[in-house]
């Protein structure tokens, strides 16, 4: 076993099986991402489109992949006919992009909603009014399926703010399933966690990990 795999293997024993690995592989080569593969991982988020579709076109079709960076609406369509899973919707403008690219390749595409919860000026999200704003119109989107949401902490090595960002996300996402999404139970994801905090991310509620560097190495 390689040393990638036997990364994987020791983070995947820490994991609940309610809780999805997500393996982050941007920047990283297609032979990295197949020993992974391999290894029986077969869920992988990319940041950039560009470097999704490449990896897309290359690699098995048995690989869903996920978006996971800032995505422009005129990028969407690259990305519409396969992507698994779209965490990083921050504006209804770019929920409409991806309803209209939905209905022009007739399938259903499932995103999260991205929740600014840090202190970091340069992270996106939407803000509670934003969020609520979406969800209040989530039943015209009818090429989306809206499965939950998406978080990033501060980047700090202080616990105690970290895990306070993670318990406003889960308290976010309470709200607006009882209020939006009572009748769905599509929405059911908190995606949050990365190699750094994942631990810390699942014991507050987390049900999808989103892990690079501890998988794949440093950047
Ligand atoms: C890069 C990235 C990750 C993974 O970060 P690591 O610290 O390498 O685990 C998770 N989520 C997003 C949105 C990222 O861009």
């Amino acid at each position: 076993m390689s040393t990638l795999q036997k990364n994987l293997q020791k983070i995947q024993s820490t994991i609940p099986p309610q809780v999805t690995l997500v393996a982050i592989s941007k920047t990283k080569p297609v032979q990295d991402i197949m020993e992974a593969y391999q290894a029986g991982q077969k869920i992988f988020g990319e940041n950039k489109v560009q470097e999704l579709v490449q990896k897309y076109e290359t690699l098995p079709k048995d690989i869903q992949w996920h978006l996971v960076g800032h995505l422009q609406t005129n990028k969407v369509k690259y990305i519409a006919p396969f992507v698994t899973l779209i965490h990083s919707v921050d504006s209804l403008k770019l929920l409409e992009a991806i309803q209209q690219q939905g209905a022009k390749n007739q399938r259903k595409i499932s995103i999260l909603l991205q929740v600014y919860i840090a202190k970091e000026e340069t992270k996106f999200g939407l803000d509670q009014t934003e969020l609520e704003e979406i969800c209040g119109q989530a039943s015209r989107f009818n090429y989306v399926n809206i499965e939950g949401v998406m978080g990033m902490a501060t980047n700090t090595d202080n616990e105690a703010v970290v895990r306070n960002e993670f318990k406003n996300l889960k308290k976010n996402f309470l709200n607006v399933k009882s209020v939006y999404f009572a009748q769905s139970p599509a929405f059911r994801h908190i995606s949050m966690g990365m190699s750094s905090d994942y631990i810390m991310a699942i014991e507050e509620g987390s049900t999808m990990v989103r892990v690079g560097s501890l998988i794949f190495g440093d950047r």
